[in-house]
């Protein structure tokens, strides 16, 4: 499956010429143009890998970084300038994986993303692809649900609806917002086909499909799943 990068930049040219790049080379790329979206769509979109600029408006890429590692380990890219050697060094200490200088080529830094992939890779994947919550174990691996045990068919998007909300316990995401985590394809309009996937899902792992105590709604906003 194809790779998902988050670019926080806020030279909206350079932004664009990096998306371009890397979409070519087959990466699923999201932007973000300050800090403060950056670090909301880190946590939410949940990326393979970030592209953190240093140097952004408002909340520095710094600040992004540390927020970020206070929720998880999603791999870190931080684009610096020549002159900021010691934040760079502070950005490695904050936990970033690598550190790019800007003027960098595009062939460059995809060489750098397809490292730190590489690197983070596998550690990732283990946690990522098996999560268990509750009765619930999920192997995304082998395309496997098991509830209470039982081995339970799920069709692919059903998996994955069922993987972005398991991962993220209490966190509330919109019908589009799964759709396009779990399709990469989100057409407004088109929103309300989760219902019925979720209805799905939940005749198949709930006890009681129309009480449901695991996949909760959130009354006009989407889903959850519980804490
Ligand atoms: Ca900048």
């Amino acid at each position: 499956m194809s790779k998902k990068v988050l670019v926080i930049e806020d030279e909206i040219k350079i932004l664009e010429m990096i998306k371009k790049y890397l979409e070519k080379e087959m990466f699923i790329v999201t932007t973000a143009i300050d800090g403060k979206q950056g670090l909301e769509k880190a946590l939410t979109e949940l990326p393979n890998l970030i592209v953190l600029d240093l140097m952004l408006p408002g909340m520095s890429g710094l600040d992004v970084c540390r927020e970020i590692r206070k929720k998880n380990k999603t791999p870190i890219i931080m684009v610096t300038a020549k002159s900021q050697e010691v934040d760079k060094l502070v950005g490695l200490e904050l936990g970033a994986d690598d550190y790019i200088t800007k003027p960098f080529s595009l062939a460059e830094l995809t060489a750098r993303i397809k490292a730190v992939l590489r690197r983070t890779g596998n550690a990732e994947d283990i946690i990522e692809n098996k999560i268990t919550r509750g009765n619930l174990r999920l192997d995304l691996d082998k395309c496997e649900l098991f509830v209470n045990d039982v081995l339970v068919s799920l069709t692919p998007t059903e998996m994955n609806i069922l993987a972005v909300l398991m991962r993220n316990p209490g966190r509330v995401y919109s019908r589009l917002q799964l759709l396009e985590l779990a399709t990469h394809d989100a057409y407004e309009g088109y929103e309300r086909s989760i219902d019925t996937h979720m209805s799905n899902i939940r005749k198949k792992v709930e006890v009681d499909p129309a009480s449901p105590q695991q996949l909760i709604t959130v009354y006009g906003v989407g889903y959850k799943f519980k804490e």
